[in-house]
């Protein structure tokens, strides 16, 4: 970036505008990115070979954000008292650290907290640097996720909360916090929320800390903190928010496109809402509606050409081209999982599909009486609940077990 001042003043008069998320020029998002920047300011040019600006992601226009020009004034008033024209500047390696987590430590640049727009203009909270981004690896949430301490909800992978579930059973949660994920997949908390989780669950997520890469402007879990627009959808909504964003990514990264009867899963989709009460009857239509979104919603096809991708023809089963869409499923798991140290029961996972398949042929009244009856029974010992008459406490289990298993896909398979 080459930005010209013909006078001191027109610099200042920069330096109080202060520069928003979205481009002036063109409304597009901006994000940070550490640019090679010349300032030149009357006679004197200042040179920087990495310094923060902000561009937009649309038009490419540049500038400077606050903490970036603040530098610029600094080194400008040296210059000027020394009485010199050229100056280079490499920045040193410094990283200031914030009250908070100070004994997890994190990594994190405190140049985020000052130049990402908004984030230092914090009225809530008193000490300084609690809306400093911490990036980790998103799949620091697989552990979470599998110890029932806690409750992790993701939505449309793009943000979501977890808590610590309280003992005392007094709360509902320990602590609970947000998170999102950046354009980059990876997994942003804020520093001072981190601050809020105990010593050991901060201790989890250290092992997973990854460098900054200064993005975030651009997602939505940024857009709702600073625009107060958080909204926790409902669980059933969530599950078919991860199912699509699983589809997504598998089409990225795969270019294979698993969707199967796209507009009836929609029109289906509708029909899915939380029932007030619950009766086999009104469960029926969630149910029904889940299992052809859910199973019938996938191509069976376009499954077995991932399978194929995933495994060599020396690791693939004698059967496979007799799989349906289930059994697809829980292979691709299996495979995800691999690098994965903490082995996941991948078994146990991958049971709400089948249950949910088992229900919908139970509940349309298909069976014969001895088979019902079978059904029932095997509903009941796999969701471990005591009669099948919980119709609620079924429902329930059944949606946290769909809504565990998508969380799963839609962060397994980026
Ligand atoms: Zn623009």
């Amino acid at each position: 970036m080459d930005i010209t001042f013909a006078t001191y003043n027109d610099f200042l008069t920069g330096y109080q505008t202060y520069e928003m998320d979205k481009c002036n020029k063109c409304k597009g998002l901006r994000e940070i990115l550490d640019d090679d920047v010349t300032v030149r300011i009357e006679k004197r040019t200042l040179h920087f070979s990495n310094l923060f600006v902000l561009y937009c992601k649309k038009c490419g226009d540049k500038f400077l954000p606050q903490y970036s020009k603040q530098m610029i004034d600094g080194i400008y008033k040296e210059m000027v008292k020394q009485g010199c024209f050229i100056g280079e500047y490499t920045p040193k390696n410094f990283q200031k650290k914030f009250e908070y987590c100070q004994t997890a430590d994190y990594k994190y640049d405190h140049k985020d907290y000052y130049n990402i727009p908004g984030l230092s203009y914090d009225e809530e909270h008193s000490i300084e640097g609690f809306l400093t981004p911490v990036y980790f690896d998103r799949k620091a949430l697989i552990y979470f996720i599998s110890v029932p301490d806690y409750d992790v909800d993701i939505f449309s992978e793009t943000y979501g909360h977890i808590g610590k579930k309280d003992p005392t059973g007094i709360y509902v949660y320990d602590w609970d916090v947000p998170f999102g994920f950046n354009s980059n997949g990876k997994l942003v908390f804020w520093l001072g929320d981190l601050n809020y989780m105990d010593e050991q669950s901060q201790a989890i997520l250290k092992g997973f800390n990854l460098d900054s890469d200064h993005l975030i402007i651009d997602s939505e879990f940024y857009q709702a903190q600073m625009n107060c627009i958080f909204s926790n959808p409902i669980k059933e909504k969530q599950i078919l928010m991860n199912k699509d964003g699983f589809i997504s990514n598998v089409k990225n990264k795969y270019r294979i496109d698993l969707t199967h009867l796209d507009e009836e899963c929609s029109a289906h989709a509708k029909n899915i809402k939380r029932p007030l009460v619950f009766t086999e009857q009104s469960v029926s239509g969630v149910i029904n509606a889940f299992d052809k979104v859910l199973v019938e919603g996938f191509s069976i096809k376009q499954l077995r050409i991932l399978y194929e991708t995933l495994y060599p023809e020396n690791e693939r089963d004698a059967k496979y081209k007799d799989w349906q869409s289930i059994r697809l499923i829980k292979e691709l798991l299996l495979k995800f999982c691999e690098d994965i140290e903490d082995t996941i029961d991948v078994e146990t996972l991958i049971s709400p599909l089948y249950i949910l398949h088992d229900y919908r042929i139970y509940l349309d009244h298909l069976l014969s009486m001895d088979k019902q009856e079978s059904t029932k029974e095997h509903i009941v010992t796999t969701l471990g609940v005591q009669s099948f008459d919980e119709q609620e406490t079924i429902y329930l289990e059944e949606m946290d077990r769909l809504n565990k298993l998508f969380q799963y896909l839609v962060l397994l398979s980026k």
